[in-house]
């Protein structure tokens, strides 16, 4: 186990975004807690500090905690290879798959607990009495009774899960609900993927929020764009006059300095080029090569998709495989891709990069997704279930037109038609090429969707939300 150092940050530095009356009830959120919580710790526990949504969120409600005054700390659990392999199959099941359709029985659970009773020995260790425990995702459901039995109080805080049950989810809900039926509390993203049997008095619905001042998001000019896209080998041209610059999470300036890897047939990106871009992990359920087809067999050879001498292009971009220790599925699933890629035409092929970036520094990683989301005409992200979507936000708060599937957290993100166009269907694809090739054709319905876009994330998903559901939930249940 270890703790991930944050950089605290002042809450109201949100003013600017979110206007005086939302800052000045920040400001009073922020007395109470911190009176609230003096003398006590509220940890953050889960199992990666890079790479995926959970991590993302926690370097900001960390940072913020910390910036309120609250003594707030983030410590992320290890697991060998058979404990993520157990809790990824966990995971694909809350989502309604079947995974890698191995057993979740008492092998299993014997292989689950070992990992998470080493973990709570280590805890305890640096928990005390009153302490609040926010326990992230299935990986640390094992940790809810030991730390209960070390005086702390517990949130079970739930990301993933499926609008509609079935023999998956039911079956990772038996796995987990020994575990999660100890929690003081629990915190899911939708009431849909709540579980029928949990008492709903000890629940409370969050949904997460994007930071604007982030490494991921902070304001960034077309020519800084353009600089981290060369200097990333993305794009192809003579360097630019700007400098390939990005703030770090600890205020701290830097540049982009290493390349990405990518699968190509030699054809670059030019700076008049348009991109289609999806940003995810290597996750099956994201459904990269369902982008992939959908791109080649319906958006490539329709007529207009190009404009002003550029040409159109696919970016399928996700974190360097080696970076995300706790998804073991990441090698397998960009392999499919990569042979997907290999049996597509020249002329599509030519169109299409499958990028991985470097995930050796987090804030660099970051400053590449910024800058490949700012560069894109359209975001798309069809995936086939999803807890929240965290990537649909961030380009919405870009001012992107974001296509994404019906499903999960994009349902409440996307407004079909205008904040975005929401596909009814993630497996139809001549639907998903359609839309494509709507909005590649409509720059101007594409710049009004992106526009509303950003509004519906300044109302909805910035920090100051969360935080004030945290501290309800904080309030109630701890
Ligand atoms: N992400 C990243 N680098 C990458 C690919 C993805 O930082 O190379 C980030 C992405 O920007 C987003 C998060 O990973 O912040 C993914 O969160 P989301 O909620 O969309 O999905 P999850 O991975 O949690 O299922």
């Amino acid at each position: 186990m270890h703790e991930v150092p944050v950089t605290p940050v002042d809450p109201l530095r949100l003013r600017e975004h979110i206007g005086d009356e939302r800052a000045d009830a920040l400001e009073r959120l922020c007395r109470e807690a911190r009176d609230r919580f003096a003398g006590r710790t509220v940890w953050n526990v889960n199992s990666t500090a890079t790479g995926g949504g959970v991590a993302e969120m926690l370097a900001q409600l960390v940072a913020y905690g910390l910036g309120a005054g609250v003594d707030t700390r983030w410590a992320v659990i290890d697991g060998d290879a058979a404990f993520f392999a157990i809790t990824k199959r966990i995971h694909n099941r809350l989502h309604g798959g079947a995974g890698d359709k191995s057993p979740l029985g008492e092998v299993e659970r014997t292989a689950y607990e070992e990992t998470t009773e080493r973990a709570a020995g280590e805890l305890r260790a640096r928990v005390r009495k009153n302490d609040v425990m926010i326990l992230h995702d299935p990986q640390t459901a094992g940790l809810i009774a030991p730390m209960k039995e070390a005086g702390a109080r517990t949130v079970w805080r739930c990301h993933v899960g499926s609008d509609t049950s079935n023999e998956h989810t039911e079956e990772a809900w038996a796995f987990l609900r020994p575990y999660v039926e100890h929690a003081d509390h629990l915190v899911f993203s939708r009431p849909q993927h709540v579980p029928d049997w949990v008492d709903k008095e000890r629940v409370t619905i969050v949904a997460p929020a994007i930071d604007p001042f982030s490494t991921k998001n902070q304001p960034m000019d077309d020519d800084t764009v353009l600089a981290i896209l060369v200097r990333a080998g993305i794009i192809d041209a003579d360097p630019p006059a700007a400098r390939p610059v990005y703030t770090r999470g600890n205020g701290s300036e830097a540049e982009v300095g290493r390349r990405a890897e990518m699968i190509h047939d030699g054809s670059f990106p030019t700076v008049d080029d348009r991109f289609v871009v999806q940003v995810s992990r290597w996750d099956r359920l994201k459904d990269m090569s369902g982008v992939l087809r959908g791109f080649a067999e319906h958006v490539v050879g329709e007529p207009g998709i190009d404009n002003g001498g550029g040409t159109t292009r696919l970016l399928l971009v996700g974190p360097s495989v080696a970076g995300v220790s706790d998804d073991p599925e990441g090698l397998e699933v960009l392999d499919e891709c990569i042979e997907l890629y290999r049996s597509l035409p020249d002329e599509t092929r030519a169109r299409i990069l499958l990028i991985s970036l470097p995930m050796t520094d987090v804030d660099e990683n970051a400053a590449m997704v910024n800058a490949i989301q700012r560069r894109a005409s359209i975001v798309v992200q069809k995936s086939l279930a999803e807890g929240f979507g965290l990537t649909v936000a961030e380009a919405m708060w870009k001012a992107r037109p974001v296509i994404g599937s019906a499903v999960g957290g994009i349902r409440d993100q996307l407004i079909d038609g205008e904040t975005g166009v929401l596909l009814p269907d993630p497996t139809d694809l001549a639907a998903f090429g359609a839309a494509v090739t709507r909005l590649l054709k409509d720059p101007d319905a594409a710049t009004q969707c992106g526009k509303a876009a950003q509004e519906r994330v300044r109302e909805n998903f910035l920090p100051d939300r969360q935080l004030t559901d945290w501290a309800h939930v904080l309030d109630t249940g701890a």
